[in-house]
């Protein structure tokens, strides 16, 4: 019989990439059967108005329990994305959000969905969402789309034409995770935009060079007529500067978590003389 050798280098490597390739296709086949089996949940984290404080709209985050375990966005949604699930997976986010949104939260709550550009580039797109417009009965003005801005690059021909017809449903158009991507600045020029969403690392590095950034992304929003999120807020501190440097909308754990239906409307309906917050003065 022949001896085993302990595995070389390579040998470990190989390991530890069949090890990735089987988990990766475990949770592939998986997640088709999520939505029937009830495993994802969304979870709403609120965006304040700098100036009043007060939450003027909610973010929905997506969470996939499997097995009682917790997989994170950041490792299912890019899988989705390549095998082509997140077309069935963001359709059920923006039907649950919007029908959520529509029955249990104020009309001056905007809902903000991330849509993966696969999704945008769906030819029945626009009409998949007039569709869950419809059924939700949720306002269009409401609804605030997040496009990350890495992916804009993927087809530069269509995507202003795409985000025009978003515009005709009435629909708002946000760009997530700005100043990560590459986009360029005459490119976001042209393009029907309505926010942009600054990305978190600039926000957590304002002692460095995040604030240099942050005041070219507050100028150019002026030019073009954008108004500017920063996500990532985690402190006192950060939000006084942010506000200083004109932010109009602050998202963080600052603020609050991404919070499950239930304790969403428990925070939202919060006493208004119990500040969960301290003023930013
Ligand atoms: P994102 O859209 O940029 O969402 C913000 C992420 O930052 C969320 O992570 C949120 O929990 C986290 N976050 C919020 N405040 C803070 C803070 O103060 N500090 C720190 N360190 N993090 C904070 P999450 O929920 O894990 O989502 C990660 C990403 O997954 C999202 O980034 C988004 O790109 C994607 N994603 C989540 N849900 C969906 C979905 O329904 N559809 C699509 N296409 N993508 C989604
Ligand atoms: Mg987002
Ligand atoms: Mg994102
Ligand atoms: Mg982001």
């Amino acid at each position: 019989e022949q001896k085993r050798q302990a595995p070389g280098r390579l040998g470990l490597f190989n390991d530890v990439l069949a090890e990735q390739i089987r988990r990766e296709h475990k949770l592939r086949s998986r997640l088709d059967e999520a939505i029937t089996r009830q495993e994802l949940l969304l979870s709403y984290q609120p965006l304040v108005a700098t100036r009043s404080e007060q939450v003027v709209a909610v973010e929905a985050l997506l969470r996939w329990q499997l097995d009682g375990e917790e997989i994170t966005p950041d490792v299912f949604i890019p899988l989705a994305e390549q095998s082509g699930q997140i077309r069935r997976l963001g359709l059920w986010v923006l039907g649950r959000a919007c029908t959520f949104a529509q029955r249990h939260l104020a009309a001056e709550i905007a809902l903000c969905v991330n849509v993966s550009v696969v999704q945008l580039e769906d030819a029945a797109f626009v009409e998949l969402l007039t569709q869950v417009l419809a059924d939700s009965a949720l306002a269009p003005h409401r609804l605030h789309l997040e496009i990350t801005e890495s992916l804009l690059a993927s087809d530069p021909e269509r995507l202003p034409l795409i985000l025009r017809q978003l515009h005709q449903l009435g629909v708002k158009v946000c760009i997530d995770d700005f100043g990560t991507g590459y986009s360029s600045l005459s490119m976001m020029q042209h393009l029907a935009v309505d926010l942009v969403k600054i990305d978190r690392s600039f926000v957590g590095n304002m002692d460095n060079s995040g604030q240099v950034i942050i005041k070219a992304v507050m100028q150019m929003a002026d030019s073009f007529g954008y108004q500017v999120v920063a996500e990532g807020v985690e402190s006192h501190a950060q939000a006084r500067v942010l506000k200083a440097l004109g932010v109009h909308y602050l998202q963080g754990f600052y603020y609050a978590q991404p919070l499950g239906e239930h304790g969403l409307l428990e925070f939202l309906a919060r006493p208004q003389d119990e500040p969960v917050i301290t003023p930013l003065g």
